[in-house]
C-alpha cells in the first residue's frame, strides 16, 4: 500500500458541479455529454466547449479508465508532505476526457501508463467524498 493516506482537503463545489458532488457521495460518476458533437467535456460545466451547445445531460460514467501518464511526488508542501510518495496521474475516463487525479491502492512504483484503473470514493468528514482511482485488481 502507499503508507500513509492523502489529506482530503475540501473541493471548490459550485452550482454548476453541485450534481456531480451528491453523486459521489452517492457512489455514483457523473459525466456530461453533448448531445449536438457527442463530446464528453472535463470538467463538466452546463455547455459544450467544443460546440456551444447547451444540450449537455449528465450520464453515469463507468467510472474506469486507463493511466495516460503520472508523476510520483517525491516532496509537497504541507499536509500532503506526510503522504510522500504518492502519485499524481492523467487518467483517461473510457468515455474519453483526460482528469488529473491521484492513483493510490498500490505502491507508486507499481503504477505504469496504460494500467487499468477504477475510481474510488475518498470518504470526508464534513463533505461530499473525493475521487481517486486505482488499481482495477487492487483491494478495497
Ligand atoms: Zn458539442
Amino acid at each position: 500500500m502507499t503508507g500513509r493516506e492523502l489529506p482530503t482537503p475540501d473541493p471548490v463545489v459550485g452550482d454548476e458541479e453541485a450534481e456531480f458532488w451528491q453523486a459521489l457521495g452517492e457512489g455514483r460518476f457523473l459525466l456530461r455529454r453533448c448531445q449536438q458533437c457527442g463530446d464528453v467535456p472535463w470538467y463538466p460545466r452546463p455547455f459544450c466547449p467544443a460546440c456551444g451547445s447547451r444540450d449537455v445531460p449528465w450520464f453515469e460514467a463507468s467510472g474506469t479508465g486507463t493511466v495516460y501518464s503520472f508523476t510520483i511526488a517525491a516532496k509537497a508542501g504541507p499536509p500532503f508532505d506526510a503522504a510522500v510518495p504518492y502519485v499524481i496521474a492523467y487518467i483517461e475516463l473510457d468515455e474519453g476526457p483526460r482528469i488529473i487525479s491521484n492513483v493510490v491502492g498500490c505502491p507508486p512504483e507499481q503504477v505504469h501508463i496504460g494500467q487499468r484503473v477504477e475510481v474510488r470514493y475518498v470518504p470526508r468528514v464534513d463533505g461530499p467524498p473525493l475521487y481517486r482511482f486505482a488499481p482495477v485488481d487492487a483491494a478495497r
